[in-house]
């Protein structure tokens, strides 16, 4: 038998409509966390992609149930209502959670603190209002993480002063992009980015080569201070622009110094590497509270952590890591 022409168009029209699993990037992204989320992930079958990112956003969505400071109904909100009376059981997540954020405290000498929030839950960035002076003082005792009882056996919290309040964003959008990354690994992608706001974390690598993943300058919206190359990383920016207000010369953010119950302003930018993203946002706030120097002290003793810091003057300082990897 020999092929004639129309055998020939009718194998070609064959090839262009049957549907070839061909594998691709997909993205996806949704608001969640009062933050814009974003995933990426290689997938090897593209019509498996819709149920993996609707794990994802289930996943987040679920961690922002649980610790969200804006919905009474979240778990976080549930603990504020009561601890300071009794002892509140809590779920397994959340005590380790709290454990972490009391780690970050006692290494930090207490500049990662969630009970900055005694004071904290004062401010109101959308309508431009700050505490007075005598409020802060009033409610300054409050900040101590000491104030935070933690009892693993019957895996409870009690707040040890009346005024006490938590909240854990400075290190729950980290957490939650953690949680996200596994939901992948689960679904067998071993090529991913997941962002949360400031808080990524990179699966793999971007195929061959790594994610550019850039710091913001911290006063030109648009543009980015320096880029760096990330793979099988987390990667966490706190920045005093992201939830601010002038007053006058005063620019009045969201990262307290629980010192003074006031924002933190000797650095305007904090980007931290670490391998998971729960510690990459935790250290990123940690870092912005110490400043340079306590700050890169902290970072240069912390294996598998590194650190760029924009100082006041909008001057780059590298943790030891980045500049014997720049040599
Ligand atoms: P980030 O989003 O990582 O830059 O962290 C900023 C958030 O951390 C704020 O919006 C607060 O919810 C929380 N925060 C502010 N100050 C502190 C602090 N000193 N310790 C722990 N969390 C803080
Ligand atoms: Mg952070």
């Amino acid at each position: 038998m020999t092929f004639n022409k129309n055998w020939w168009i009718g194998i070609f029209l064959f090839a262009m409509m049957a549907p070839v699993a061909r594998a691709e990037w997909v993205q996806a992204a949704e608001n969640i966390m009062g933050t814009r989320v974003t995933l990426e992930f290689w997938n090897e079958e593209p019509a498996a992609a819709q149920p993996v990112i609707d794990a994802v956003l289930a996943q987040m969505r679920a961690v922002d149930a649980q610790l969200s400071p804006y919905k009474s109904s979240s778990e976080l909100s549930r603990v504020n209502a009561a601890a300071a009376d009794e002892p509140v059981a809590i779920s397994e997540n959340f005590f380790k959670l709290l454990e972490k954020s009391l780690y970050y405290s006692r290494i930090s000498d207490g500049a990662f603190d969630i009970t900055f929030a005694s004071v904290g839950r004062l401010y109101d960035y959308r309508q431009q209002r700050a505490p007075s002076d005598a409020d802060v003082a009033e409610k300054l005792p409050a900040i101590d993480y000491r104030l935070v009882e933690l009892d693993a056996q019957a895996r409870t919290v009690h707040f040890g002063h009346p005024e006490v309040k938590i909240d854990l964003g400075g290190i729950a959008k980290g957490y939650a992009v953690d949680r996200a990354i596994g939901v992948l690994r689960e679904h067998g992608v071993s090529s991913a980015i997941v962002t949360a706001g400031g808080d990524s974390r990179i699966l793999g690598d971007r195929r061959g080569t790594p994610w550019m993943i850039g710091v913001k300058h911290p006063r030109k919206p648009e543009a980015y201070a320096v880029r760096v190359p990330v793979q099988d990383s987390a990667f966490s920016t706190s920045g005093d622009y992201e939830r601010f207000f002038q007053d006058g010369e005063v620019r009045i953010h969201h990262i307290i110094d629980p010192e003074s119950g006031r924002s933190a302003s000797e650095v305007v930018s904090v980007s931290i590497l670490a391998p998971q993203a729960v510690d990459s946002d935790a250290l990123s706030t940690t870092v912005f509270v110490l400043g340079v120097k306590r700050g890169l002290e902290l970072v240069n003793g912390m294996a598998g952590v590194d650190a760029i810091v924009i100082d006041g003057g909008l001057k780059l300082h590298y943790s030891e890591g980045l500049l014997r990897a720049a040599q």
